[in-house]
């Protein structure tokens, strides 16, 4: 079992309570192939091998076998129980051979990565920093005809960075939230390069800085998430999946950066400074 996934497996339950589904944010990228189970694991489409083709995965010899048991320098090497004969079973195998005939092995281990990396975010409080991200206000500014600058969420302003991640209702409700969790009192941000270098010399222990720009980044980007979902999706995050998701993701790239790191979820539930 892969290090990263033995040091965060032990918490999925207690994510599950929360309704957070580990799986949906961690994926397997895979190199030899060696430590991912071909038909068990999730590791190439949207779901296992095994739900995805029932009829092949029947058929299959050892059902815990592994990608390199069966991609060897690009060829499928199957061991079937019995000669596929169904029409069902052939299908399938047809479907299954198509759907992983350009995937190739590489050398090293096969790795679980977070979903959203922590770099990625780190990237996005930059572009918004430099009022680079594509909101109303940014996109008519380029001279993209759009029907309105105000936002659409709230409709009581114009859509600008400012607004989208810290005076929107629902932005201000998360950052009370956050801020409280974080144990800050009085503070309040109104824009992405004040966050930034609120953030950049809080306290004094460095370790604790990174945790804290950690949840601050991940609340903006966060935010970001929602307000698109309601954009293009109509779709209205709730506080609490804001905050679970904020949560569950900073959770993890602490479980993913820091070696031999022992905080458990509910820890970090009640005390995210540890
Ligand atoms: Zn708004």
């Amino acid at each position: 079992m892969p290090r990263i996934w033995n040091r965060i497996a032990g918490v999925q339950d207690d994510l599950k309570l929360f309704d957070i589904d580990l799986e949906e944010l961690m994926v397997k990228k895979i190199g030899a192939g060696e430590e991912t189970m071909f038909w068990l694991d999730r590791w190439i489409g949207d779901s296992t091998l095994k739900t995805s083709f029932p009829e092949a995965y029947k058929l299959e010899r050892y059902k815990h076998c592994k990608i390199s048991d069966r991609l060897q320098n690009g060829d499928l090497i199957w061991d079937w129980k019995s000669v596929p004969r169904t029409l069902e079973s052939v299908s399938e195998i047809a479907l299954l051979v198509s759907r992983i005939s350009d995937f190739q092995t590489v050398q090293g281990n096969d790795k679980w990565v977070c979903t959203l990396a922590s770099d990625g975010v780190t990237c996005f409080m930059w572009r918004a920093k430099l009022e680079r991200i594509p909101t109303a206000c940014a996109l008519l500014k380029r001279g993209i005809r759009i029907t309105s600058p105000i936002c659409s969420y709230c409709k009581n302003a114009e859509e600008d960075t400012a607004h989208v991640l810290f005076r929107c209702s629902m932005a201000v409700r998360v950052w009370e939230w956050v801020l409280s969790w974080c144990d800050l009192q009085n503070i309040h941000f109104e824009s992405a390069e004040e966050l930034m270098a609120f953030a950049a010399q809080w306290g004094s222990c460095e370790m604790k800085r990174r945790v804290l720009i950690s949840i601050c980044y991940g609340t903006t980007w966060f935010l970001w998430k929602a307000r698109c979902d309601w954009v293009f999706k109509k779709l209205r995050t709730s506080l609490a999946k804001v905050v679970d998701s904020i949560k569950s993701t900073v959770f993890l790239w602490m479980k993913y950066r820091r070696k031999h790191c022992t905080l458990q979820w509910i820890d970090w539930c009640i005390n995210h400074f540890i």
